[in-house]
């Protein structure tokens, strides 16, 4: 059996090995490493694969996140909900712009924000709403956004873990995760689900005011060479970075197909499993693209069963360990435990096993099998 990877970013490098290497050495012999034709190319090819009218690249998904909030014009004090259980980046980058980050608890199901929370933390000073798409799979975003209009709020999606996932809306029409909201933001970091091979990130809105204020802000509050009108940043995809993710783009919807077949592998062993829930899924199967699959463990037995899959070679991770609200830095007297049951929860149970594209049967049924004779013992 191939040794068992959390993530195998070899194994999808040998297949589009020739393509990256002679557009990596085409970039070093142009010496436009810097906001080049690669860079350029890549902004239209992912405007068309989202149908969004706006790509912005940047540096990373947290600067994304960041510049979004700048370009919305968010001032210090106004008021952001976003969900307690997620990456530490999404608050990171509202408590560091002086806004007043607003955590509230998620769905037991989905792990996603749970819209009936959102409504109670809205005050008259909230603005904006940041659904994060956690593991692959969107949000509910019918009730998110129709409780943005109704109180006027923005919403800022973090699509960081679902680039290529669909939403299918009440109404029957169906979008990709990143373009629900006013404006999204991603990030390419090697081991998410569209990676460079460095750090990369980008930003997504159909405004075009908004895009128009994003591209100053990238750059230094530039919008005529050496006119500072705002605040900036330096932040920019690079060259280098564009032509790995051009190769790896037209390939996106046949890696998170990959991931979805895994994830189905898996969930069709733990399917009768007492002590094991696995991932919900809704109804349409292209709304979840496996970022991570996600199981809860029921018997107390979660940080065991950690142990024991590492002693058995199989990698595994706990996303995430430690609501953010519990976290030195986010803690803040407007929140009660009473208000965060299922993260608190959440942070007891869950599981990701290895998930990438390259996973093989042989692999699956190994890692199925120890999981279910351990938790059963
Ligand atoms: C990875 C990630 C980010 C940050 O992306 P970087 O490129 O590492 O800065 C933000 N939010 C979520 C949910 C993420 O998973």
């Amino acid at each position: 059996m191939k040794k068992i990877q959390m993530v195998d970013l070899k194994g999808q490098y040998e297949e589009i090995k020739e393509q990256v290497n002679s557009s990596i050495l085409e970039v070093i012999d142009s010496t436009a490493f810097i906001n080049g034709p690669e860079v350029q190319q890549f902004q239209k090819e992912m405007e068309d694969y989202l149908d969004v009218k706006n790509v912005i690249p940047c540096a990373n998904g947290t600067d994304a996140l960041q510049i979004a909030m700048m370009g919305l014009g968010l001032k210090p004090g106004d008021e952001v909900i976003t969900a307690d259980f997620t990456f530490a980046a999404t608050v990171e980058v509202i408590a560091l712009l002086q806004l007043t980050p607003v955590l509230v608890d998620v769905e037991p199901d989905t792990f996603n924000i749970d819209p009936e929370a959102i409504k109670k933390a809205i005050t008259s000073k909230t603005k904006a709403i940041v659904p994060v798409h956690l593991f692959g799979q969107t949000a509910n975003m019918d009730a998110i956004l129709e409780i943005a209009a109704e109180h006027n709020l923005y919403v800022i999606e973090d699509n960081a873990q679902a680039i290529g996932a669909n939403y299918h809306f009440k109404d029957g029409k169906k979008a990709k995760a990143g373009v629900l909201g006013h404006v999204a933001s991603t990030s390419f970091f090697p081991s998410k689900n569209l990676g460079c091979y460095g750090d990369g990130g980008a930003i997504f809105t159909n405004d075009d005011e908004l895009a128009h204020s994003i591209r100053g802000i990238v750059n230094h509050g530039m919008y005529e060479r050496y006119h500072h009108d705002v605040v900036g940043v330096n932040s920019r995809l690079d060259s280098i970075q564009a032509a790995v993710l051009r190769a790896k783009l037209p390939k996106l919807d046949s890696y998170n197909k990959a991931r979805q077949e895994a994830a189905k592998k898996y969930s069709e062993a733990f399917k009768d499993q007492e002590y094991i829930v696995t991932p919900f899924t809704q109804s349409s199967a292209d709304t979840h693209v496996y970022h991570q699959y996600t199981l809860k463990i029921l018997n107390g037995k979660r940080d065991a069963l950690v142990q024991h899959l590492n002693a058995k070679g199989i990698p595994c991770g706990v996303y995430y360990p430690i609501p953010l609200h519990s976290q030195n830095a986010y803690k803040d007297e407007r929140y009660n435990e009473s208000d965060f049951p299922v993260t608190n929860q959440l942070v007891k149970e869950v599981i990701s096993l290895p998930m990438h594209t390259e996973l093989d049967d042989e692999q699956i049924n190994y890692i199925t099998s120890e999981v279910i004779a351990f938790v059963n013992q």
